[in-house]
């Protein structure tokens, strides 16, 4: 059994299974993963996935939009690797969380859901406070 998932428009999946269940997994990994239609804080379509090493040599994934620089980043499952969007206040490590947390009043008056569907503008700590 094979599927055609279009993410966005100018990207495809091609997916394969022998089953149904299998073949339901697969697209809803694209649509978790890969189908974005635009910036989760100003809507602009003119975004771009980003995958870059920080120093430590951690590889991060990340939505980035072009416009307003805002970002939507991806973590790891523990068991299997898999990847997802950080969407939700629990999902974000303790150090997100510190430099995030002015969304958690957000989140907490949303069952847990960030603003702007995750998407953040990162700004630097500032230092005048
Ligand atoms: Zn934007």
């Amino acid at each position: 059994m094979k599927a055609k998932i279009k993410a966005t428009d100018n990207l495809w999946f091609d997916v394969e299974a022998e089953q149904e269940d299998e073949l339901f997994k697969q697209i809803a990994r694209v649509q978790e993963i890969f189908q974005y239609q635009g910036c989760g804080a100003c809507g602009s379509t003119n975004i771009k996935f980003v995958s870059r090493l920080d120093t430590s040599d951690n590889d991060w994934l990340e939505i980035v939009c072009q416009d307003c620089r805002a970002k939507l980043i991806f973590g790891r499952t523990k068991k299997g690797g898999l990847i997802f969007p950080k969407i939700k206040w629990d999902q974000l490590s303790e150090k997100q969380q510190e430099h995030r947390i002015n969304e958690k009043i957000y989140a907490d008056k949303h069952r847990g859901y960030l603003p702007d569907k995750g998407w953040f503008i990162y700004k630097p700590k500032n230092c005048d406070s």
